[in-house]
């Protein structure tokens, strides 16, 4: 997986790169910021160029003209599976372990009493305390549903022997973390945790799209995803979950609605799971949100991960040389980096916004990171270094300290 990455040092070098780049045409299928550099693919990422015509259809043919024989005619009820399917190549899983569904937290909260119910007699769920907070929200709504049940948050996944003990249920991890963007080594931690006799759940929203995944090779058990960052189905689009087929037949998900019963349309007053990875649908998903998902699948698959995966390396190696003399918190070794670059700095929120008015979008997380998403599909080598000296130049000018650059909205 580590193809040597050759990282610029010039502008001319990247014009180079990008001329002779093997996903260049894939730019073509993404509407891209008239001027300016989209750096925030990690967190909504864009519009591809043939969803609403997938979406038009959706509405104005499926719904509008078939109406409710859609659900035979165009395969509605089979599409959280059918996606879930197109969705696994991206994560190592085969056919059956990927079902498309709910939200990640709402995915969580079923697999994690799940992992309780499999693991009786031992009540910790553990997680890291800096791990995107729903996850830990979850986690704590969960195991205060079980008696005697808690959730740890270890300082860090390097704590991890420390907090391994025969209490621990599940271990919950972002594969990519969202503030540093530090990757994690799925199947030694995998390994490890199952040594203990724990049950892990791997949280890929920020390495789906942007790293090559291997869930059935690292054993995993449990996973979530979402859609809407790399995968750029859409705002709000459904997540995904896997669940290794060897627990299918005995993981008990709590939200037993219609869709995960062995038979939605018998209308049994019972209920029944499903046999398979249906047995984790609840209802059934916004069909308009799955055409967007549809569209952008397509696109993907087309594409080569490792390819992904060594333009990304290159795109954020280029942006930490870019940024020396900053304070970068991603690591910079290539096997522990996901697809973005985090830069500490106490004014982050202003910096961010003055980069945005020179076109350079990224993002701000509390309380002092400065976030760029780097999305290989559609972000080249020379937009890189230019982001990258624009940043230079608002940190030397000071411009950042304007007025209008310390308004928040509600969204950072
Ligand atoms: C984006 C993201 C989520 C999103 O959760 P939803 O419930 O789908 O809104 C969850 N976990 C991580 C790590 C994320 O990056």
């Amino acid at each position: 997986m580590s193809a040597p990455v050759t990282i610029p040092g010039t502008r001319e070098q990247c014009a180079a790169l990008d001329a002779v780049d093997p996903l260049a045409p894939f730019r073509k299928e993404f509407t891209l910021p008239a001027n300016g550099v989209y750096l925030d693919g990690n967190s909504l990422g864009v519009l591809p160029v043939r969803t609403p015509e997938v979406v038009r259809r959706t509405v104005e043919e499926e719904w509008g003209r078939d109406l409710i024989t859609s659900w035979n005619k165009h395969g509605w009820t089979e599409l959280p599976y059918t996606l879930g399917d197109r969705i696994a190549p991206l994560v190592g899983a085969g056919a059956g372990e990927v079902v498309v569904c709910d939200s990640v937290s709402v995915n969580l909260f079923k697999l994690l009493t799940a992992a309780l119910r499999m693991r009786p007699g031992r009540r910790t769920v553990l997680g890291e305390r800096d791990t995107f907070p729903t996850d830990l929200y979850i986690a704590e709504g969960v195991t205060g549903l079980f008696e005697g049940g808690s959730s740890v948050l270890m300082p860090s996944v390097d704590d991890l022997d420390a907090y391994l003990d025969e209490g621990v249920a599940a271990v919950v991890l972002s594969h990519v973390d969202y503030r540093t963007g530090r990757l994690l080594d799925m199947a030694e931690i995998t390994a490890r945790v199952h040594r203990a006799g724990a049950l892990m759940i791997w949280d890929v929203c920020h390495s789906v799209g942007a790293v090559p995944i291997e869930l059935t090779a690292c054993d995993v058990d449990f996973a979530v995803g979402c859609t809407y960052k790399y995968l750029n189905a859409g705002p709000c689009a459904p997540a995904f979950l896997y669940a290794a087929p060897r627990h299918h037949a005995v993981a008990e998900q709590p939200l037993t609605g219609w869709f995960g019963h062995a038979e939605p349309f018998a209308f049994d007053s019972g209920y029944r799971p499903a046999e398979g990875i249906g047995r984790f649908l609840t209802s059934f998903p916004s069909l308009l949100a799955l055409s967007g998902l549809r569209a952008t699948l397509e696109i993907w698959e087309q594409v080569d991960l490792r390819e992904v995966r060594a333009k990304s390396l290159a795109l954020t190696g280029l942006f930490i040389e870019q940024a020396q003399g900053l304070d970068v918190v991603t690591p910079r070794r290539p096997e522990e980096r996901g697809s973005q670059v985090a830069i500490r700095h106490p004014d982050g929120f202003p910096v961010v916004q003055a980069m945005i008015e020179r076109g350079v979008i990224g993002d701000f997380r509390a309380p002092d990171l400065i976030r760029f998403g780097f999305t290989p599909l559609y972000v080249s080598y020379t937009e890189v270094w230019d982001a990258a000296a624009a940043l230079r130049e608002v940190l030397a000018s000071g411009e950042w300290r304007a007025e209008r650059f310390n308004r928040r909205g509600a969204v950072t």
